[in-house]
């Protein structure tokens, strides 16, 4: 085909500085945020396929909510004084003029919905699982992105510890099938009513002579409005200050204390490794009583890199304007787990076994080949094809390309003879065979492979 005169025109120097600079600009991704490619997907699949089956043993159900969500769900729920909150959501007021947030967490949303369907008039136990992308305005650094994915599981109208085991269970046997060595990091935070008293010791001890000086600034603001928080804090100093503080589990009252008791028993009788960890008391306001944390068994900053963490929150239904709903749930972070997936080197899913590559020569043959692969693609073989290209040099290169097992080559002697030729693409040897019997040649084939 000639080539079109107009393409030509464009090629021409003089056209090309016409544009103006600024127009052929490329983009970049943001910062904090990235691209999942080809290869890397599989991973995922992977990592989402296992929560998802896992889940579903345990009777949990799948849902979707907006990514979009009102601003002042999250300033009401996540809280005021919290991270997220304060620095993280990435909110704006859209073109109604209603402050909205992208997503910055799961749990308000759910709660949301269970509220807004109706759900405590369904029976309880609600079990819910949630996958999708949060953002928030994180330092983005290995582990840490600004869109990052997480794997939900939210359990409501069930007060008894069994449930808060049952959940640790879960993400337990979720990294364990992964081969994911895990620790599980626990800590009960109490009930509203425990937790004033301790948090009175906790500002008395802070405000000790000396101490104040050496909290980071964020701290030093935390001490009015969620003194909690400081045993959560990161720094350095700030982690040396509260070697002595006064110990949440110390103050919990008779349910409270119950209640985490019997959690602790059933991860005992389950054999879930823990570590009763005091100074785990979670970002977020609305935890009550049991909260923890997945840490990856290995890395020295294990902390920083947290697999999963999540709770129970008892009263956030109520304070969400819903009935009064016990209900607890966690989250895991999908990127994190898949780089400890990497690391360990678990084999994938092989998406390319057993392919069978299908070439062809000529016009006609490449007509005739198009129905062939349909044809065996809706007899469930795992058919590749390069049917734009020409040369069958090219072809078998991208047949191994593929990692096909055998290929099928139709040419014009075939399409005459009424057969093909399958090539065992490891020993290179061609046979002839029957165009009408493929697919029983085809069969008997893998068959043969799959016994080796
Ligand atoms: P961190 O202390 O690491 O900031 P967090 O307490 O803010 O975590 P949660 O809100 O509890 O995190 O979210 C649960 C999980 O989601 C974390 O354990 C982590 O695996 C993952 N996660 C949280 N923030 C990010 C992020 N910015 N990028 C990637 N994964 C994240
Ligand atoms: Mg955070």
């Amino acid at each position: 085909m000639p080539r079109p005169a107009k393409i030509k025109k464009n090629n021409n120097k003089k056209e090309k500085e016409a544009v103006p600079a600024k127009k052929r600009k490329s983009f970049s991704r943001l910062r904090g945020m990235k691209d999942v490619l080809f290869d890397e997907y599989r991973y995922w699949d992977l990592v989402k396929s296992k929560a998802i089956d896992l889940a579903r043993t345990y009777g949990f159900k799948r849902l979707d909510t907006p990514i979009l969500e009102p601003a002042d769900m999250y300033e009401r729920t996540t809280g005021e004084t919290s991270d997220i909150v304060t620095k993280e959501m990435y909110a704006f007021v859209d073109k109604g003029g209603e402050k909205v947030a992208l997503r910055p967490e799961a749990t308000p949303s759910l709660v949301r919905a269970y509220i807004e369907h109706g759900m405590f008039n369904f029976p309880q136990p609600i079990k819910m699982l949630w996958l999708g992308p949060l953002f928030r305005h994180d330092k983005p650094q290995a582990g840490r992105y600004r869109q990052f994915s997480q794997i939900d599981l939210e359990m409501f109208g069930e007060e008894s510890p069994v449930a808060d085991a049952q959940l640790i269970l879960l993400a337990y046997n979720f990294f364990k099938e992964l081969q994911i060595d895990v620790q599980v990091q626990i800590n009960s935070i109490g009930c509203k009513e425990c937790r004033k008293e301790y948090s009175n010791k906790l500002i008395a001890f802070y405000k000790e002579r000396g101490k104040r000086a050496k909290l980071c600034p964020d701290c030093n603001k935390r001490l009015a409005k969620n003194p909690l928080r400081l045993l959560d804090c990161k720094e350095e100093k700030c982690v040396e200050v509260r070697t002595d503080a006064p110990q949440i589990v110390d103050y919990l009252c008779d349910d409270c204390k119950n209640h985490f008791t019997k959690v602790l028993e059933y991860l005992d009788e389950l054999d879930i490794p823990y570590n009763l960890n005091t100074y785990l008391v979670r970002g977020l306001d609305y935890y009550t009583r049991t909260v923890f944390e997945i840490w990856p068994m290995d890395g020295e900053e294990s902390r920083q890199t947290a697999l999963g963490a999540g709770g129970r929150y008892d009263d956030l239904v109520e304070f969400m304007g819903g009935r009064p709903t016990p209900a607890c749930g966690f989250a895991l972070g999908v990127e994190r787990v898949i780089s400890k997936v990497k690391e360990k080197n678990i084999p994938l899913k092989q998406e390319d076994e057993n392919v069978i590559f299908i070439a062809q020569l000529g016009d006609q043959a490449r007509r005739k080949v198009f129905g062939l692969f349909e044809e065996l693609r809706r007899s469930g073989f795992n058919v590749r094809q390069a049917f734009t290209k020409d040369s069958l040099k090219a072809q078998l290169e991208e047949a191994n390309r593929v990692g096909a097992k055998f290929s099928l080559i139709l040419g014009q002697k075939e399409i005459l003879d009424g057969t093909m030729l399958i090539r065992d693409m490891e020993s290179g040897i061609q046979e002839v065979i029957d165009y009408k019997k493929i697919r029983q040649e085809l069969e008997k084939r893998l068959n043969n492979e799959n016994k080796k």
